[in-house]
Parts: structure tokens; sequence; C-alpha cells
């Protein structure tokens, strides 16, 4: 085949059938929980000024390297979305809604990656944010909404970690504890992460080096010097989970890949993906950030799942399969007036899938295309059944239903007798 002139650019994909569909139905079952859960949809841009996602955190690698930032033709510094929460917030300090405000969103986020399987530049997510409220109890909430998601479409090969990075007050000292730990451990931490560590040594516990996670997994732990409100506020969370029956592991060297947590951090992670694109999806507290985007002090908890990668962890455990999309109908038209173009239209019209053939096809090619599309029934029109005012039924997966009889029927019984052969 001729390479055509232009491609899908690096990290980003076509998505078709069957895995666009896929992409609906799964979008479809999360809208369904969160709505059942109380949380109203947001549609924010998919570009905001670069200064909501700057103040993410200059420290991480989502703001330093990976964001998609141009200057508009306004002379406006503009980036693409790498994230929601950002938006999310940004939207509550210029909407100022009644909190606790519950909402929803689905989209697209960007991220100049390097692209592999699981992790692309354009990639699609779900996710729900709680803004205005501090009681651990929506944090629980928030993750047996995810937890009954993926429970819904078929998952199980996955475990939730989850881990509590404290609040403001305690993250200095803890920050003084890591950092003199990093320190002393400094020659065996990687180039980066040495750059890193002066920047945000937590972030350092979050490298996938395989000599930085040695020197991570000795680290000193953020549980050790929690606040007593940050410790009972955890301890809520995990009374809630286990109340709920919702299994995890707390997971001690637990950071994300944003700077602004506090509090309740979490993560679900699949066991059946590679280990560098493993998180379905993850979230936490953020209680510092409606602040740092200029609105009121309230605190925020929220999480987002990534639909691709969600997708590719149900294409390993063989569940949340491709539904059968093919049309129920298929009218095959031999004469060369409208009228195959009508019954498409009426039964289209009933609610009943119909599809038909183009370019005025002969009987036996257009009879090919019918039982190529799946259909479970064939209408046939030619110039006898006009003339009679009827149309020939035959039914074509299951010969047994109807005896494989091909039957007449008066055109204006179509819908009714189509409807009757139908499962
Ligand atoms: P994060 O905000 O990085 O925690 O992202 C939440 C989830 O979105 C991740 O767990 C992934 O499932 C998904 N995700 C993030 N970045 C990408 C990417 N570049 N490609 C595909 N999925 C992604």
């Amino acid at each position: 085949m001729v390479r055509p002139d232009f491609q899908t650019p690096p990290g980003t994909r076509d998505i078709t059938e069957p895995d666009a569909g896929r992409v609906r139905r799964l979008v479809e079952v999360f809208a369904d929980e969160a709505v059942t859960a109380g949380f109203g949809q947001i549609v924010t841009p998919m570009f905001e000024d670069v200064g909501v996602f700057v103040r993410l955190g200059e420290a991480s690698d989502v703001v330093s390297k990976e964001l998609y930032s141009f200057k508009d033709k306004g002379g406006r510094e503009i980036a693409l979305r790498p994230e929601f929460t950002a938006s999310v917030c940004r939207a509550f300090a210029q909407h100022r809604p009644l909190t606790p405000w519950k909402t929803w969103y689905v989209g697209s986020g960007f991220r100049y990656d390097k692209p592999q399987k699981g992790r692309y530049r354009q990639f699609e997510q779900v996710g729900a944010e709680v803004v205005g409220s501090h009681d651990p109890d929506i944090d629980t909430e928030l993750i047996a909404l995810a937890w009954r998601f993926f429970r819904r479409i078929g998952l199980a090969d996955f475990t939730l970690v989850v881990n509590s990075l404290g609040d403001a007050g305690d993250r200095p000292r803890y920050q003084a504890a890591l950092t003199e730990y990093l320190e002393a451990n400094r020659s065996r931490l990687s180039e980066q992460a040495q750059k890193t560590m002066v920047v945000n040594p937590l972030r350092v516990l979050d490298s996938k080096r395989a000599g930085d996670a040695a020197v991570a997994a000795e680290a000193p732990v953020m549980s050790d010097h929690l606040s007593p409100e940050a410790t009972a506020a955890f301890d809520r969370v995990l009374a809630g989970l286990d109340t709920l029956g919702i299994d995890y592991r707390v997971e001690p060297r637990l950071v994300r890949g944003l700077d602004y947590y506090t509090r309740t951090t979490f993560e679900f992670v699949s066991h059946s993906l590679d280990a560098a694109q493993n998180a379905l999806g993850g979230g936490g507290r953020y209680d510092g950030l409606v602040e740092a985007l200029g609105g009121p002090p309230e605190p925020g908890v929220g999480f987002a799942l990534g639909v691709d990668r969600t997708l590719l962890a149900c294409d390993e455990e063989g569940v949340f399969t491709p539904a059968d999309d093919t049309v129920a109908v298929w009218v095959v038209c031999t004469t060369d007036d409208l009228a195959g173009l009508e019954a498409v239209e009426e039964l289209r019209s009933s609610g009943i899938s119909a599809g038909r053939a183009y370019d005025g096809r002969s009987m036996k090619a257009q009879m090919k295309a019918a039982n190529r599309s799946g259909a479970e029934i064939a209408v046939i029109i030619g110039s006898q059944e006009v003339e009679a005012g009827t149309v020939a039924v035959r039914t074509l997966r299951d010969g047994d239903r109807s005896g494989d009889q091909q039957q007449q029927v008066d055109r204006r019984d179509l819908v009714k007798k189509v409807r009757s052969l139908l499962p």
C-alpha cells in the first residue's frame, strides 16, 4: 500500500470500532455510577491559561517536561490540559458553586510523553472531584465509586493502594527527614533523581528507575510524620474501606505524579499490565490547590481513571468485550426507485437498526452484503414487490425460526413483521 501523506502524530491513535464502541460504553457506565452517587457533569475547555497547570507544581514531569504549551494568535500563553483537576479547581474558583461541589468529567488529556503501549500523548480520562469538604468519608466514597465502576465492567485483577501524605504542616518535617536520608544515599541515585531531590524530594519516591526504587524502598515513611489530625482522617478512610468491604493495601511510599496531593492518596494498580503503565488511575486530596489557583481556601479530593489503560486491562482479563453492533435488518432493493431508502428510514425511525447496499449493486451482490453484515433479517424489494405493494422478508442467521422461507408481506406491515421476527 502506498504510504499516505499524513499519519496520526506520534503518541496518538485513531480509535475505530470495536474499541470506539467500548470507550463509549465504558464512559456510559462511569457516568451512570457518578450520577448515582450524586455527581453532576462538568465540561471544561481542552486548553487553559498555562498558569492553571503551572500551579500544579513545577517539580512534576507533567508540568516541567510534558506540557503542550503554545502562544495563541492573541499572544496568550496557552496549554492543552494534561489532566482535569486543575481545570475543575479553576472552574470552582471562577464560579463559586455551593459546597460540597461534586462533579464528574470525561475527555482527553495531553502529555508530551514517550509513547508506548498504554502511554499516549492524547489519552482519555474519566474522573470525579469533590470541592469544599474535609470529611474523609468523601475520600472513601470516591474510592468506592471507582471500585464499583471497575467491578461493573468486570475487572478483578487489580489492587487499591492507599497512603496519606499528611497536611501542609506535616510535609516540611517529613521532607527534612527524607532529604537527610536521600543526601546520605546520593551516590546510589540516578542523575535525574539527584536533581529532583533538590526541587521535591517526595518525587524521588515515585521514580521508576531500578536504582532509585531500591533507595526509595528504605526511605523514611510519611506515616511516621503525620499530625494527629491527618492520622485520624486516614484511619477514618481505612475504617470506611473496611466497612464497605473494599480491599486495599497501605503503601507508605505511594506518592503520585503531581505535587498538589495532601492527606489521602490512592492508586488502582492492575496486575495484568506492564509495570511502567500499570496504574489504571488514582487520586487523592489536594487541600491547597483551589487557593493556589486564586480561589477560597476550600479543600478538594478526586480521582482520574485512564480509559485507554482500563481497556487494555480488560483485554488482558478477557472482560468488557465488544458489544455486537451489527444492524438487525438489511434492506436489499433491486429497483431504481426510492423504495429501499424509504424502507430503511421507516425501520430506523421505529428504532430498528437497518443497513443497505448502495451504488445499484446486483441482487446477488446485495444478498452477499446482507449475509456479511451479520443482520438477522433481509428485506428484499424488487420491481414485483413494488408493483404488488409488498416486501419479501427472509431470516438470515437462523433459518429454523421461519423455516428459512421467504415471506411476502404487505409493505404497510413491514415494521410489525420485522419486529415479530427479531429476537
Ligand atoms: P495521573 O493524573 O497521571 O495519575 O493519571 C491518571 C490515569 O490516567 C493514569 O493512571 C493512567 O491510567 C491515565 N494516564 C495518564 N497519563 C497517560 C498517558 N500518557 N497515556 C495513557 N493513559 C494515561
